[in-house]
């Protein structure tokens, strides 16, 4: 194992990091901007550098100053993290010419994955279904035209180099086709300074399933099992679960295999995830491989009870994987884990800045906190608005939805606006508890969901509570005494909430002061 690492990220990722470092006896290095250097991954690692100014593109994404301090500092390896450089292949190449290792992918891998087309090719080549489309970035919009209508409305533009939702634009009918595709071509060009965009059939209705994969260096393959993430706005996950209600074994096992299948390859080695769209018929299509640890592999860990994250450094330090090639992993109950982002739900989820000023964690049984906040700690708009993830683990999927619900009712974050509240209202509709979910669902359920809560505030349940109180007082004494001895419903109600209030006026009071 490495003696040192550095970690190339921030936030909740760089921490969970450190994390996985400490508990293998490996030293960790962070790296932060001007705005990050009060934050926890920080104060945590053991030791931390600063990069340069806040904008990422004077810190985070400056590969030349990473490897610059890797080198100072004696780190042997580079943890990127998600986003930022992840799959960047110059990056994964830059720390390989380095002589440090790179916790990640052979840069060629990341190469074949990287653009959405090259994938696609890759993919049929390896036998595996993908959405009925183009593997060529479209010249024009006439050729848009004469593709659209062999596959029949409606169609998707994607972007080639596309990530986060990003270039992607539905057409339904062919008069909207040219001014989507300048529009795509136009984002595409902006986020990835690249303007190529081809063509997929738009399936309607399917769900997005995904296969967390892991490859050693020695050609074992697994499949370590489904993650679920069709509850999305703008084609970005918000909740993502593991296993999923769609998935039996029987085509669990065929995913796996299809997974396993599609990297090999593309030569991969490390973390990896392939992601499917699966449709009302049980039929699955590949959409891409993302090259690098995903944001929601908390809930893969709960019900497998492997360490990705410690798998990536295991691994890239040349172990070998402890499992027979080609294992499909079966999950052990039922996790869910909710973004929680500094967004306002009720204002078309607008990002929210300022301080932290109280955070109230959840605990208890099978609630895990991925987070890099703090009270006290800045929200700023220089970094993507995900503050923390809340995850949790139960026998089965009505328990943790339950847990979800209880660890998000404990959860106080004050300061900001954030996601809390929404994710509540998925946990109590109908449909998300039924498991009757597709990628378009919480698009069309957008408006009960992100309505804003009736709003109580604790100083209006205090004075209720002391109302309650004052006229329980000046009830007689023997009265007092009966209604104890023998209560009834209607007069053991009001004691109770009462008590309620002044106990949450109580917490709050409490963390004020903290
Ligand atoms: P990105 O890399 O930008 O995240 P993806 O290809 O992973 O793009 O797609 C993101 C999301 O967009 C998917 O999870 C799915 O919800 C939706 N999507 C992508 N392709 C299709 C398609 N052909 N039909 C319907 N929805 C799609």
């Amino acid at each position: 194992m490495f003696s040192r690492l550095l970690v190339a990220n921030r936030g909740e990722i760089a921490l969970r990091i450190i994390r996985a470092c400490r508990e293998l006896g490996v030293r960790s290095v962070a790296v932060y901007s001007e705005a990050d250097a009060r934050s926890p991954h920080v104060r945590e690692a053991d030791e931390a550098v600063c990069i340069g100014p806040p904008p990422s593109k004077d810190s985070y994404l400056l590969g030349d100053r990473l490897i610059e301090v890797a080198r100072a500092t004696g780190a042997e390896a580079v943890h990127p993290g998600y986003g930022f450089l992840s799959e960047r292949a110059w990056f994964a190449r830059a720390v390989r010419d380095a002589g440090l290792v790179w916790v990640g992918p052979p840069a060629e891998a990341i190469e074949a994955m990287g653009s959405k087309t090259a994938a696609r090719q890759l993919a049929i080549g390896a036998g595996v279904p993908v959405v009925p489309g183009t593997t060529d970035g479209l010249r024009d919009a006439a050729e848009a035209a004469g593709i659209a209508e062999r596959f029949g409305y409606p169609v998707l533009l994607k972007a080639a180099a596309g990530g986060g939702g990003k270039g992607m634009r539905v057409v339904r009918q062919p008069g909207e086709l040219a001014a989507a595709l300048a529009a795509a071509r136009r984002e595409a060009q902006n986020a990835f300074g690249d303007d190529s965009v081809y063509v997929e059939k738009y399936i309607e209705g399917p769900r997005h399933v995904e296969i967390q994969v892991l490859f050693d260096h020695h050609g074992t393959g697994l499949a370590i099992g489904e993650r679920e993430c069709s509850v999305q706005r703008r084609h970005q996950k918000m909740i993502e679960e593991a296993p999923s209600v769609a998935v039996s074994p029987e085509l669990r096992r065929r995913m796996g295999e299809t997974a396993v299948a599609a990297g090999r390859a593309a030569g991969y080695a490390n973390a990896g995830t392939c992601e499917f769209l699966l449709d009302r018929d049980g039929r699955f299509y590949f959409l891409e491989m993302n090259t690098r640890i995903q944001v929601e592999h908390p809930v893969t860990e709960c019900v497998t009870g492997l360490d990705l994250v410690q798998w990536q450094l295991r691994i890239a330090a040349g172990e070998r994987l402890p499992f027979a090639d080609g294992t499909v992993f079966e999950p052990r109950g039922w996790a869910i884990e909710c973004r929680i982002t500094a967004e306002d739900p009720a204002n078309g989820f607008l990002p929210s800045t300022g301080r932290i000023t109280h955070l109230h964690l959840p605990a208890g049984p099978g609630v895990r906190w991925d987070g890099g906040i703090e009270a006290g700690g800045e929200v700023t708009l220089f970094y993507d608005p995900m503050l923390a993830k809340l995850v949790v683990h139960a026998p089965t999927r009505p328990l943790a939805i339950a847990r979800m619900h209880r660890a998000l009712s404990e959860l106080v974050i004050e300061g900001v606006e954030t996601s809390r509240e929404f994710h509540l209202r998925v946990m109590e509709h109908p449909d998300f508890r039924a498991g009757d979910i597709s990628i378009q669902w919480l698009e069309q359920r957008l408006p009960e969901l992100a309505a804003p809560p009736v709003p109580v505030r604790v100083e209006q349940l205090a004075a209720v509570a002391a109302a309650l109180l004052a006229q329980r007082d000046r009830t007689a004494p023997a009265q007092r005494a009966g209604a104890d001895a023998s209560p009834a419903a209607g007069r053991a109600a009001p004691r109770d909430a009462a008590a309620d209030a002044w106990r949450l006026a109580g917490r709050r009071e409490g963390l004020r002061s903290s």
